[in-house]
């Protein structure tokens, strides 16, 4: 299986790239931004849950997040392999799931982390946030205060990964089919490393 860790701040594209990472590699996108914008939507009890969070740029509680990760896990067992999108997003969620995929027999492949530069992103935000529809993307505050979520909680993951010789940076700015194109060499070349050393 292939499991794919994109990773970086708000705003960095990961959405984007997934839906390209997908269709190349015929693998399953998981984004628990968008399962808990689903659950929002038609008001579920999650979705109230979350929402309190969501709407302030705070992290929905890990336990909430895994079991909710775990779930979607359990239903899509027979893919070919996984992109979390915008997951895990603590060290407790990293753990958390490379434990949910031991069980599965499997593990994450590689950490692709975009990296990009903050001040373009914030604006990026704000003008997705005209169209989006999306509370935490139309508030500069909010927008700043993911941000400090990211430094303080989920860029460790950046450290946790690299142990494990898992890490592989792209530069996140340019056009889409650019930074596409870097991705997916990466990946293949990180795959390709993985399978000389097996
Ligand atoms: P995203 O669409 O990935 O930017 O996520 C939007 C918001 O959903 C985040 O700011 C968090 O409030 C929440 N969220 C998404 N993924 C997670 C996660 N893995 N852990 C906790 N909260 C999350």
């Amino acid at each position: 299986m292939l499991n794919i860790i994109l990773f970086g701040p708000p705003g960095a594209g990961k959405g984007t790239q997934s839906n390209k990472i997908i269709e190349k590699y015929n693998i399953t996108h998981l984004s628990t931004g968008d399962v808990f914008r689903y659950n929002m939507k038609n008001d579920t009890e999650l979705g109230q849950l979350a929402k309190s969070y969501i709407d302030k740029g705070e992290l929905v509680p890990d336990e909430v997040t895994n079991n909710m990760v775990k779930d979607f896990l359990e239903r899509n067992e027979n893919s070919n392999g996984f992109i979390f999108d915008g997951y895990p997003r603590t060290i407790a969620q990293g753990e958390a799931l490379d434990k949910m995929l031991i069980e599965m027999g499997t593990s994450v492949s590689m950490l692709v982390a975009l990296e990009v530069d903050e001040d373009e992103l914030v604006k990026r935000l704000l003008e997705r946030g005209k169209t989006s529809g999306r509370v935490d993307d139309q508030d500069e505050e909010t927008i700043r205060n993911r941000f400090k979520v990211y430094q303080d909680e989920t860029s460790p993951l950046a450290v946790y990964y690299s142990k494990q010789d898992k890490y592989v940076g792209v530069h996140g700015m340019g056009s889409i089919d650019e930074i596409f194109d870097r991705i997916y060499h990466a990946i293949d070349s990180k795959s390709n490393d993985v399978s000389e050393e097996e």
